[in-house]
């Protein structure tokens, strides 16, 4: 069987994990935290950058960062994962889900305006398969309205926009927050995992109070108090260092991690561009590529019913991704949204190939074959 995802170890993950045990520091904020942060930091312009313990919790720090209270309304495409609305929920807004493009399930960018009303407070934006949105549009409605853009790039670490000037910014640097994931099905793991990226300075001291559990500890380590307390809601969103050990054997490695996914990627796309049946990713011009994924889009529900079911004679495991959020079955009855036809048409046609470090060449052909021979 070729799996759909398999997580890939570089083989330095436990002897980190060895050495923190080996420090007696295992609780969070130590050694390997830091140089995690530290990295992100220095590699791709966060302001700040904080470990948490899964994206939804980046995200629902970016909640209470933003001030959602209740009767907030926050933006947020229909096409992505429950959290990415989840988190913002759990402060009582309520959710307006915005459409995807025809051609690309990122946020419609021209479609955003039309949902803004005076109780909007934040568009929540999902660089989807860590292909950017048109930041610049979407930057520039924000500033307009006076509303907090929060990166959902749980998908989209090392990858970037390029803006009109030429000038590249890394995706989760750009919007106010931004939160990413490191679960074992993203390009960079520590099984669970995550981290809130911060880029308006003004949250930075109030981010680092919610992650310590509403308190002034991290004030209090640096010396700059000399006692910590309960000063702000909050919640434990920091990681254990046995998580940050793991998760810092992965950086190391980052850029073959990312070569080697982006080498499978072209090849599918080199190899499925002339099949007339199937459409393939769109990758903007103001968009990067970090081959998160590599999806195909069938003709209909049926199409990609049938060819799922031709890989899985072939022992390949194709899935299909998100069902919209607007209709779900938490959602519907909260609000009433008008039609969102092209976040159904991906929930009905998108299709997602295996894509992992181990993927073999004669594995990624015969994936390719099936495709091109149904
Ligand atoms: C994976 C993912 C998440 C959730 O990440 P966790 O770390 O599992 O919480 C949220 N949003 C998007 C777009 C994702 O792909």
């Amino acid at each position: 069987m070729i799996p759909f995802n398999k997580p890939y170890l570089t083989g330095k993950e436990t002897k980190y994990i060895e050495t923190a045990v080996a420090t007696g520091k295992i609780s969070g904020n130590g050694v390997f935290t830091q140089k995690c942060q530290q990295f992100f930091e220095d590699t791709y312009g966060f302001k700040k950058a904080l470990l948490t313990t899964s994206c939804t919790d980046a995200l629902e720090m970016c909640a209470i960062l933003a001030d959602i209270n209740s009767g907030d309304e926050v933006i947020v495409p229909s096409y992505t994962f429950v959290s990415s609305a989840l988190a913002f929920v759990r402060q009582n807004a309520n959710i307006i889900f915005a459409d995807s493009y025809t051609d690309n399930p990122n946020i419609d960018a021209d479609k955003i305006e039309s949902l803004i009303t005076d109780k909007t407070k934040a568009i929540v934006i999902v660089h989807y398969a860590g292909i950017a949105c048109d930041m610049e549009k979407i930057l520039e409605i924000a500033e307009k309205h006076n509303l907090i853009i929060i990166e959902d790039a749980a998908q989209a670490i090392d990858s970037y926009y390029i803006f009109k000037d030429g000038t590249k910014k890394a995706l989760g640097s750009i919007g106010h927050l931004g939160a990413f994931s490191f679960h074992e099905t993203k390009n960079i793991i520590s099984g669970e995992g995550g981290m809130l990226t911060i880029n308006d300075e003004r949250f930075i001291n109030r981010a680092e109070i919610i992650w310590e559990k509403g308190t002034n500890r991290s004030m209090f380590f640096r010396g700059e108090i000399n006692k910590y307390g309960w000063v702000d809601t909050g919640s434990s969103f920091l990681p254990s260092e046995i998580i940050s050990a793991f998760l810092w054997a992965q950086l190391e490695n980052i850029h073959p991690i990312q070569e080697k996914r982006l080498k499978i990627w072209n090849k599918y796309h080199d190899e499925l561009k002339n099949n007339e049946n199937i459409d393939l990713p769109v990758i903007p011009e103001y968009a990067t590529n970090n081959a998160h994924m590599f999806y195909i889009i069938c003709k209909d529900l049926k199409h990609r019913t049938e060819l799922i079911k031709k890989l899985k004679e072939h022992n390949i495991l194709a899935v299909f991704h998100y069902l919209s959020l607007h209709k779900s079955e938490f959602y519907a009855s909260r609000h009433v949204h008008g039609e969102l036809t092209n976040s159904d048409h991906f929930e009905d046609c998108l299709l997602r190939l295996p894509l992992f470090y181990e993927l073999t060449e004669a594995e990624q052909q015969s994936i390719i074959e099936v495709i091109n021979n149904f």
